[in-house]
């Protein structure tokens, strides 16, 4: 093996008893507590881990998580008046919703009612839009993107004027985090499901962050040697070795790529704990802007 690993779980940490120190000294100096909403609709298993991984993240720093748990049958206009009572609660400096929700509920229209400064998840199109723009920044960056670039910085890789590309062009992870490298001066292409010859493409890259959600699809004779690849991808695949009978596998084959890349993220403890971070940090930033800070 000749790659690095960026241990992500590692950073992940740090980057949390950064956030931990920051959140104690805005109580301190400022009696300032910030706090995240985690709106979770109905009992799918896989949200209320999910939820739960949030919310004990909270704890552990010191940001104070109101929990909102609605039953399966909330209607749309209930789900929405809840919305507007965070947006209007000063103690809370930020609002996620945890998706996907149930099927009667329109997903674009409640998020698109939380109020931008409170946007953690950094999905409002206005987001967004800032985010595409130059000259112009967004409240909040969305967290797996936003996640991946730091796990680049804090490995001292340099992005400006390398050659980037995203597998995959989702409004969650492809789309933001092809932004944010052009923000930070890559030049970026994105590969997604109806290009062709996307190895091609993929061999010219300094940085490879893929986030397609196809298991191991990335080879190692797709890589330049020495390239940074950051995997977002998190597929289950049959591992009857396992008690559950499944195992997590990136978009990347491990194995083959880490041969000839210079970086790469494993899966899991790569770019996953670093979103849950990113939460936080974003939460604490939403917390800080309030009192000017
Ligand atoms: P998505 O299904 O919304 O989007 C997938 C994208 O990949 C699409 O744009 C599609 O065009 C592209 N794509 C699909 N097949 C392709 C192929 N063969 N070649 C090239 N491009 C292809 O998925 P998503 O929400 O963006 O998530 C992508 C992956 O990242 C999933 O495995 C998901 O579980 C994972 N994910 C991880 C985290 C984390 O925190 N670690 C967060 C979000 C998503």
């Amino acid at each position: 093996m000749s790659a690095k690993i960026i241990d992500g779980k590692a950073i992940a940490q740090t980057i949390r008893s950064e956030i931990a120190d920051e959140v104690r000294l805005l109580s301190q100096n400022h009696a300032k507590v910030p706090g995240l909403a985690v709106v979770i609709v109905g009992n799918r298993k896989d949200s209320q881990s999910y939820v739960n991984m949030k919310r004990k993240a909270c704890a552990e720093v010191g940001i104070k998580s109101f929990d909102i748990d609605l039953p399966e049958q909330v209607s749309e206009p209930e789900l929405i008046a809840k919305v507007h009572e965070l947006n209007a609660n000063p103690e809370v400096h930020g609002i996620l919703v945890q998706l996907p929700l149930p099927k009667h509920i329109n997903e674009e229209n409640v998020l698109s009612e939380i109020s931008i400064e409170k946007d953690v998840d950094g999905f409002h199109p206005l987001n967004i839009g800032k985010l595409a723009m130059k000259g112009r920044d967004p409240l909040f960056q969305p967290c797996t993107p936003k996640g991946c670039l730091e796990l680049l910085s804090r490995s001292g890789i340099s992005i400006k004027g390398k050659k980037a590309v995203v597998v995959g062009r989702s409004n969650i992870v492809g789309l933001p985090v092809s932004l944010l490298l052009l923000k930070a001066d890559a030049t970026i292409s994105i590969v997604h499901s109806r290009t062709t010859d996307p190895e091609s493409i993929i061999r010219e890259a300094d940085i490879v962050i893929a986030a397609a959600g196809q298991a191991m699809m990335i080879k190692g004779d797709w890589i330049k040697p020495g390239a940074a690849v950051i995997d977002v991808g998190t597929n289950a695949v049959d591992d009857p070795s396992k008690k559950s009978g499944y195992r997590l596998v990136g978009d990347v084959d491990f194995h083959e790529v880490s041969k000839v890349a210079g970086w790469i993220t494993p899966v899991p403890g790569g770019v996953g704990p670093m979103t849950v971070a990113m939460l936080l940090r974003n939460t604490l930033d939403g917390a800080k802007r309030v009192i000017g800070q």
